[in-house]
């Protein structure tokens, strides 16, 4: 059984003031808080266990290697994702996306076309312009609809059968909070004979995510969103397509042999893990995974709906907010703007009053350009809030508004 107050008891930050408020804890998008259970995990492993992995024959290298190995196994298994080959464990999204698009470099040739989700996160969309600048490819947007949902029916217009190379699409956008169709972008992309790339850091924190049953040939996860460390996330890839593909950064542990005669490489997944991985990281992401199945992750989700649903609803009865969309399948996310009012200006006057929320274009700009904003206010929670910080939230935002006026 989901218990929000005992789940609020496990993270120590929740229990402080901002500027002689208790914090409320808006901006879990950006990043999530973490439970004590994860910094003990990562003090556990500096005072106990420290040593490098891979290379060592004494016992702490040893222990660390069976941790870091073991982390990855957690982190696979939570995904469904057995084969440790198909688990890169890396710094973030971020990374992940970039590798994806500069390995698939060496499959695609100028002219070809790679489609990009007009939500997605910068993340998702410089990668690609990378490409475009070095190899010649085409980076061509996947519209948005009005509702805030990337639109399948426009993507399928816009394929072109051996031209179109990868599909790259955010699961849910970090903007706006929309859940994409991804089985059906996923099923386009087969359908062609492209790559199906996906941006999991948004989907992961608030759905049972299972890699292989979506079938995508890349997912990427931050940590940091669900409750892990910064610093640490994971690439899933499939394994016939990683074999084939060439190594991304070079370095230590990514090599079997190097000699300057010719160098080959190490087999999945170390031949793209360049160099000492972030070990205690990796460890504390397994630990944020342990957490999260300790609480009922299930239960937590249905708790954060009904509170998204409730911000929603107080949301919309305020003629003076503009939501920016309303997607049909929506999570955590309220992205929106107080009319005649500069959301910078909101955010400030909240975070006087103890609320975090995030302001600014969100790093998804294109999203922003396309609904003809600068930028919104975005409130997004987390399992860990509660309904009366719901209702404290719109009674500050109804000050705020007051002050504005
Ligand atoms: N993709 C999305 C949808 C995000 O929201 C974020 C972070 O805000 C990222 C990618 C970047 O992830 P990371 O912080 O791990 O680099």
């Amino acid at each position: 059984m989901f218990d929000v107050q005992s789940v609020r008891a496990a993270f120590p930050i929740l229990a402080r003031e901002v500027h002689g408020q208790p914090l409320v804890y808006f901006d879990n998008a950006a990043t999530s808080q973490k439970p004590q259970r994860v910094l003990d995990a990562i003090a556990h492993y500096y005072t106990e266990i420290n040593a490098n992995v891979h290379r060592g024959v004494h016992t702490l290298s040893g222990e660390a290697t069976d941790a870091y190995e073991g982390a990855r196994a957690r982190i696979g298994q939570w995904f469904g994702v057995t084969d440790p080959g198909e688990i890169i464990l890396l710094r973030g999204a971020t990374e992940g996306l970039n590798l994806v698009a500069q390995v698939l470099a060496s499959q695609l040739t100028a002219g070809d076309e790679v489609l990009v989700g007009e939500t997605e996160h910068h993340a998702n969309i410089v990668p690609w312009q990378q490409l475009a600048a070095t190899k010649g490819v085409i980076v061509t947007k996947i519209p948005v609809d009005a509702d805030g949902m990337l639109s399948l029916t426009a993507a399928k217009a816009l394929v072109r059968q051996g031209k179109t190379k990868v599909i790259a699409i955010g699961h849910v956008s970090n903007a706006i909070g929309a859940v994409n169709d991804m089985p059906g972008f996923i099923q386009l992309a087969h359908d062609i004979g492209a790559y199906s790339v996906v941006d999991g850091a948004q989907a992961a924190p608030h759905l049972r995510v299972n890699v292989p049953a979506l079938g995508a040939d890349f997912y990427a996860v931050s940590a940091h969103k669900m409750c892990g460390p910064t610093g640490i996330g994971v690439l899933f890839g499939r394994r016939e397509l990683l074999e084939t593909l060439p190594p991304w950064q070079g370095g230590g542990d990514m090599i079997d042999r190097v000699s300057f005669s010719g160098t080959t490489y190490n087999v999945l997944p170390w031949k793209f893990e360049a160099g000492t991985p972030n070990i205690a990281d990796a460890i504390g992401f397994a630990a944020a995974l342990d957490y999260l199945e300790s609480i009922d992750f299930d239960g937590a989700m249905e708790h954060e709906a009904q509170i998204h649903a409730a911000l929603i609803e107080a949301m919309r009865a305020r003629p003076q907010i503009q939501i920016l969309g309303h997607p049909s399948h929506w999570v955590s996310v309220c992205s929106f703007n107080v009319v005649g009012a500069h959301p910078t200006d909101v955010g400030t006057l909240l975070d006087q009053l103890g609320f975090a929320i995030r302001t600014g274009h969100h790093c998804a700009m294109p999203t922003m350009e396309h609904f003809g904003l600068s930028g919104t206010a975005r409130a997004s929670l987390a399992f860990y809030n509660t309904h009366d910080e719901v209702d404290r939230f719109m009674d500050a935002l109804d000050r705020v508004i007051r002050m504005l006026a």
